[in-house]
């Protein structure tokens, strides 16, 4: 690697992230970063994840960061995947072959030995997903620090640790029952069946305790946010773990040059990119509502409709992303023979991966109805685009009540119970759809007051990322003293890409 070998004196971060695009891109972001500031970093990644962000490659290289971008192959036919099964999100059938997809991760061990010993010098510092338990003993062994990345909010992982280890669902005999989270900062009070904690799933139990116990060895922790939006729970996670905490976030707003944002998990995007410029360029400001439910959440028939009925009964604009395996017959039937017809003049439906964070910066998005996932909502948060909170599993219904109750910039669809596409059942129905829309893009006191509030978040979200001398010295000075503070901006215009007919309402 020439970073390595050019100059020696510069710090050697290792950053491996758990293949899915909610921790591929915080942490991808992560490594630019760092990159920026002086560091040379070793990004390791599955070949067929590098493959979807080739351009973001490329670039990564015109701008000389020092990156190395270290591509294993995934042992997918070994543990009976299908073919370019590497992400979370390609996992159709997801519990039965999420466990077999675990543990192909797993043994990407041995390779990241391999590579770790064919350097010349050892690392200075391994960044790795909570989730990569597998990689603290590569990093015992090699002597190398190690320090995790947690993925969702400092909210959400401090209630998480505060409930495992106050054992506090231990009593609950009913999954809906409600637990107030003990000695958390807030009164929160969460159900086992919204919040079951880290992959708390029969038959997963060994990755959870591995996880859980290997969380608690690590050097220190790192978080994709900021000490203004969530700093009692940042005190409160160190208080309790009594593990330092690094907030370097919010990690997207790094990504100042364009085409690093524009392929941000998906080269795919690149493709809607001027569409979807051209589609805003005509609205006003703060006119446009985005939809979107990030990377893993599919929804079923029944329910799009409903969320299509709803938008066109709002008769607000709208981005509407709908994914590719959601276009069933009957969905495919129904967009076009009637519903894009009748929203033509108010209303762009992409289908696939969309350049999420080139449309949340854009002026004409005046709101955002997301699943909750943490990037999601940190990626609005700094745009300071209010949202509409519609959970599905895991953290989110936490991250719902963070920003809906604690930092109150949220209108919340009052969904009570975790779902799933599979579920086939109809959990918000058109008319709450049309007036949770309508309640946070009108205008009127409390629609001003939650966008305020949210462009307050911007402002301290811009600040956090930009004074990187002064924000992150702890991160700065203890995670390698060679690092310095200049950031990079980098503001190149994407190259023209191909054109799109404009009449066709869909991407
Ligand atoms: N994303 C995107 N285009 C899409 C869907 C998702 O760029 O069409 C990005 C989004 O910007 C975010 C990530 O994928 O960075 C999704 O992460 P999040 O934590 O919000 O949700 P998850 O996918 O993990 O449920």
């Amino acid at each position: 690697m020439n970073c390595l070998r050019e100059e020696p004196n510069k710090s050697h971060f290792i950053i491996v992230p758990q293949p899915a695009q909610g921790h591929l891109i915080p942490m991808t972001d992560m490594g630019c970063l760092l990159a920026e500031r002086g560091v040379c970093v070793s990004l390791v990644i599955t070949r067929a994840n590098a493959d979807r962000i080739r351009p973001i490659i490329k670039r990564v290289k015109e701008l000389k960061l020092p990156i190395q971008f270290v591509e294993l192959s995934f042992p997918y036919a070994k543990f009976g995947l299908p073919l370019g099964c590497e992400s979370v999100e390609r996992i159709t059938h997801k519990l039965r072959l999420y466990r077999a997809f675990i543990d192909a991760v797993y043994s990407l061990n041995m390779p990241l030995e391999n590579f770790i010993q064919s350097l010349e010098r050892t690392p200075d510092c391994m960044i790795t997903d909570m989730w990569n338990a597998w990689t603290a003993p590569v990093a015992r062994k090699f002597g190398i620090p190690r320090v995790i990345f947690h993925g969702p909010s400092c909210f959400y992982i401090s209630a998480d640790y505060l409930l495992v280890h106050n054992k506090a669902y231990d009593s609950v005999t009913d999954k809906d029952e409600h637990v107030t989270v003990p000695d958390f900062p807030v009164n929160l009070e969460v159900t086992k069946a919204q919040t079951p904690g880290f992959m708390n799933i029969p038959g997963f139990e060994d990755f959870r305790n591995k996880c859980l116990e290997e969380e608690m060895t690590a050097d220190g922790v790192v978080i994709n946010s900021f000490l203004e939006l969530e700093r009692p729970f940042i005190e409160n996670y160190e208080k309790v773990t009594g593990k330092k905490v690094w907030t370097v976030g919010p990690f997207n707003l790094q990504n100042k040059d364009n085409e690093l944002k524009v392929g941000r998990g998906n080269k795919e995007a690149i493709d809607k990119y001027n569409r979807v410029l051209t589609w805003l360029g005509r609205r006003a400001a703060a006119s446009v509502l985005y939809i979107s439910f990030g990377s893993i959440v599919c929804t079923n028939p029944q329910q799009l409709m409903e969320i299509g009925n709803g938008l066109e009964a709002s008769n607000k604009l709208f981005i509407w992303v709908i994914k590719e395996e959601e276009i069933t017959p009957v969905i495919e039937k129904w967009l076009s023979e009637g519903f894009e017809e009748r929203t033509k003049d108010r209303g762009l439906v992409i289908v696939g991966w969309a350049p999420q964070m080139v449309i949340l910066s854009h002026p004409a998005i005046g709101g955002f109805m997301t699943h909750c996932g943490w990037n999601s909502l940190l990626e609005a948060i700094s745009m300071g685009v209010p949202m509409i909170t519609w959970p599905r599993f895991g953290d989110q219904f936490v991250n719902e009540n963070l920003v809906v109750d604690v930092l109150r910039i949220g209108v919340s669809l009052d969904v009570k119970a975790p779902h799933f596409a599979n579920m086939n059942v109809v959990v918000v129905k058109s008319d709450d759809i049309r007036k949770a829309v309508n309640d946070l893009m009108d205008g009127g006191i409390e629609a001003d007051e939650r966008r305020e509030r949210c462009k307050d978040f911007s402002e301290k979200a811009k600040k956090a990322i930009e004074g990187a001398t002064s924000p992150h010295p702890r991160w700065l000075s203890s995670a390698s003293p060679n690092l310095t503070s200049t950031t990079t901006s980098c503001s190149a215009p994407l190259p023209h890409t191909r054109s799109h007919h404009l009449g066709a309402l869909r991407l």
